[in-house]
């Protein structure tokens, strides 16, 4: 795929090296080859599209400064008709078919993420090979590839429970509404009433009863149980595919063909049931997400400039518009508050328990839901945009990777179903040929073998845990990109912090402003704050207030230049000189004013800065020095304190096994001792710049194995992308951080992360618990079956409930429940 740098082609090869050692760092990424050419270069990568998403290299290619071209695109297509894990190499193989296409399907999620070349295909075309395929694009979302708001099925469904609320009807009775349940859900229903025509062929065949009867009773059974389960295998045969489901198929056939026509029909119906009841449990974990899209509602009550009020729906608001919020809204766009004041419950998007004080001026969320009192909105984002539809985007595109243990168990169901075949077949022939045994005796064994035998379970077991991970992870706040990081978030050992907004508040505050020589205090602080107004540094933010607290006047400086980890500058035009007195030496000529780290020059230039530095530097304050055209004329000094409760996050990490916790920072040592002191940090790092922060990072996890970082993600992203796991919090505010890691923590509290790690390794042992559970069971029932212990019946019901009971487990995940801090 073409990449180009925006920098021309002298800086377009370093940054290409750049770009291809990070890339590198990532799992899942094979290799990468960059063909530079001109200031465009070309990207050959080798990665596995199960684990990582397109759109998530893209962002990863543009955070480090290069940009995409437009020629390759990406969707995420809910579809319909995934009825079991076997349909995902069906997908996958016929899309892969397409030119310049590549696919990975989720039976779990039941989407199909494509990335296509837009110059050989595009999506209609895609979706048209799905339909053909029998697998057609979910209806409640087909109009999503149309409008950019949410999907219009989720739409739908809010209305649908408006409707209920509204109208009072009398509750039906257990029986109807289980009748009208099984109405609804013919895929459980049909096979039920298969089994109910088995039951009525098995009394008249007991009872000696009419044969013919008996016989129509039985096709009608066969029809009815494999209705779904038939239909699937079919499609999987046509396109010469042997999977789990064939194997079924013929173990029903093998024992049809020896006269055992209930026990086959049992076997239909059992696969059936279960293949349903696997279905019903996976929809609840689906659901879960779908539950975070029927947040936003559908209309909104837009104020126009004559202070007349209509309602219009939500895709149709424009951006500037003024929308009223009455008390116990739901916010239905992201916005600004314009007027009134309330408290907000944010929970729904950051999963913060305590409701949050807005005002004028401060931002509103869609989906978020207003508390008692009356606000003005003006909407800042299109519908399509907003950062509830921004999250669900990204978590049905973390759900259709694939986790490495996933990966695993597909390449061992890759050898291991051919293995069943053959020794099921070996079942047969050997037998029969080298001990004279019995025809029907060892072909129904065979039978009960290989029934045992498939690895369904094995086969839904993690995926299942990895969808309900990430979408209990999201509705608490916790954005997880992928399985691959829920799982290794799970087995983290060592965690680094970025200091500055992470482990302190980054709500700096200005304490001392010390001058060099005859400047005033009021000079200092206004010059600062000219360059600082253009910087979002959470340094920056403190100095221009106190500024404007102090009433200096500052003017706009041009030319603004952030330096991560070291400060910014910028220039003052002639004549716009902001300070409060006015030397008139320095209103004469532009200006160069920097703010930033003390360097030794700094302290070359001005010896007393030093001793003024360390003494404020122990007290845990932060010292920046202003400089003009090279020379210090001030310090200033700011106290940013640690965030609540942050020694017991660290305490309670550690109990969660992580092994230790480490603060990287930019700032000075003695700063950085005392913080790391306050909150208990096992070790600190200083004076680092963001590159010495990789190099750490690359640090800790010799030492410790898989390492995470936890940061803002305004100025660490190449630290996040170097971390075995990127954390970014305050997900919710800035949309670097939502974009920049692998965990965006929603909320701008520390306290998640315990709570998303505790998930993680929770998500880890359901995992586990599933492979065992799986593993045992055949284990057990496979040879058990193959010399004669087990009917086909018990192997089947030891199959389907090893399969219901994997996915039930993994539901447990929905529930979990976090200790609080
Ligand atoms: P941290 O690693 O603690 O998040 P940073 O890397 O953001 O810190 O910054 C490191 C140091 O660089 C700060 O302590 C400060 O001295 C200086 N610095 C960076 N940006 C600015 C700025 N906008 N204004 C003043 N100083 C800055
Ligand atoms: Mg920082």
């Amino acid at each position: 795929m073409p990449i180009s740098c925006p920098e021309g082609p002298q800086r377009c090869a370093e940054c290409a090296e750049c770009v291809r050692q990070r890339l590198l760092h990532r799992p899942g990424i094979r290799s990468v080859v960059i063909h530079p050419n001109g200031s465009q270069a070309r990207i050959t990568l080798d990665y596995d599209t199960t684990l990582i998403a397109l759109s998530e290299l893209e962002r990863d290619i543009r955070r480090n400064g290069g940009c995409f071209s437009p020629d390759w695109g990406h969707a995420v297509i809910p579809v319909e008709g995934m009825i079991s894990s076997q349909s995902e190499q069906l997908i996958e193989t016929v899309l892969r078919r397409i030119p310049g296409v590549m696919a990975t399907a989720s039976h779990a999620s039941r989407l199909v993420r494509v990335e296509f070349d837009r110059r050989r295909c595009a999506v209609p075309e895609i979706i048209a090979r799905l339909n053909e395929l029998g697998y057609p694009v979910r209806p409640d979302s087909a109009k999503r590839f149309r409008s950019p708001g949410i999907s219009a099925g989720v739409l739908e469904a809010h209305d649908g429970e408006r409707g209920r609320r509204m109208i009072a009807v009398p509750r039906p009775s257990l029986v109807v509404r289980l009748l009208k349940w099984l109405a609804a859900t013919p895929e459980l229903a049909l096979p039920l009433l298969g089994g109910l025509f088995l039951l009525l062929a098995f009394l008249i065949h007991s009872s000696n009863g009419s044969n013919w009867l008996r016989g129509a009773f039985l096709v009608f059974s066969y029809l009815c149980c494999s209705r779904y389960t038939g239909m699937d295998t079919l499609r999987s045969l046509r396109h010469m595919q042997f999977n789990i489901d064939v194997l079924m198929f013929i173990a029903a056939g093998g024992a049809i063909s020896l006269g055992r026509h209930e026990e086959g029909a049992l076997l239909l119906m059992l696969f059936g049931v279960g293949t349903a009841g696997e279905n019903l449990a996976m929809d609840r974990a689906r659901r879960a997400i779908h539950a975070l899209a029927e947040l936003a509602p559908e209309t909104a009550t837009v104020r126009d400039a004559d202070g007349r009020e209509r309602v219009v729906h939500v895709a149709d608001l424009a951006i500037g518009d003024q929308v009223v919020i009455r008390p116990f809204d739901r916010m239905p766009a992201d916005g600004e508050v314009i007027s009134g004041a309330s408290a907000v419950d944010q929970s729904p998007i950051t999963g913060e328990s305590m409701p949050v004080e807005k005002t004028v001026g401060l931002p509103l969320y869609a989906g978020t839901i207003n508390g008692n009192g009356a606000m003005v909105m003006k909407v800042v984002r299109a519908a399509g945009e907003t950062k509830l539809a921004k999250i669900i985007k990204l978590v049905e595109e973390a759900q259709t990777t694939k986790s490495p243990t996933q990966v695993l168990t597909d390449q061992v169901e890759r050898f291991y179903v051919p293995l069943v075949f053959i020794s099921t077949a070996c079942l047969i022939v050997l037998p029969i040929t080298l001990a004279d045994g019995a025809w029907s005796v060892w072909f129904y064994r065979a039978m009960a073998f290989l029934t045992a035998a498939s690895p369904c379970a094995l086969a839904i077991g993690t995926p299942a845990a990895v969808l309900s991970g990430i979408a209990r992870a999201a509705r608490g706040g916790v954005l997880i990109k992928g399985g691959v990081h829920l799982e290794n978030l799970g087995r983290v050992r060592a965690i680094a912090f970025d200091k500055t907004g992470t482990l302190t508040r980054g709500r700096a505050e200005v304490t001392n402003v010390t001058p060099i020589g005859s400047h005033s205090i009021e000079e200092i602080l206004g010059l600062a704050a000219a360059v600082e107004q253009e910087s979002t540094h959470p340094l920056a933010a403190a100095i221009t207030a106190e500024a404007k607290a102090r009433g200096c006047r500052v003017s706009v400086a041009r030319d603004v230049q952030q330096t991560p980890g070291i400060g910014v500058t910028g220039v003052l035009s002639p004549g716009v000189y902001a300070g409060c007195s006015d030397p008139p030496d320095i209103n004469v000529r532009a200006l160069r004013v920097a703010v930033g780290r003390i360097t030794p020059e700094h302290i070359a230039r001005s010896p007393e800065l030093k001793l003024a530095a360390e003494r404020m530097e122990a007290d845990g304050k932060t010292v920046v020095v202003v400089s003009v055209d090279l020379a210090p004329i001030g310090a200033i000094a700011l106290a940013d304190h640690p965030r609540e409760r942050v020694r017991e996050v660290l305490d309670e990490l550690r109990r969660l096994g992580v092994r230790r916790t480490v603060m990287l920072t930019g700032d000075n040592a003695r700063v950085a001792a005392a913080i790391a002191k306050q909150i208990g940090a096992d070790e600190y790092f200083a004076e680092l710049l963001p590159e010495d922060k990789v190099d750490r990072l690359r640090d800790l996890e010799r030492r410790f194995g898989r390492t995470a970082m936890v940061g803002d993600g305004i100025n660490d992203a190449p630290a996040l992308a170097t971390a075995t796991v990127g954390i970014a919090m305050g997900g919710a505010g800035t949309d670097v951080a939502l974009e920049t890691a692998d965990v965006a923590l929603m909320a701008d509290a520390l306290e998640k992360l315990p709570e998303a790690i505790g998930l993680s390794r929770f998500s880890r042992r359901i995992i586990l618990q599933n492979l065992c559970i799986a593993l045992g069971v055949i284990a057990i029932m496979a040879p058990t079956a193959a010399l004669g212990g087990a009917t086909l019946g018990v192997a089947v019901v030891a199959h389907e409930g090893s399969t219901v009971l994997v996915v039930l487990n993994a539901l447990r995940l929905l529930l979990y429940k976090p200790k609080p801090i």
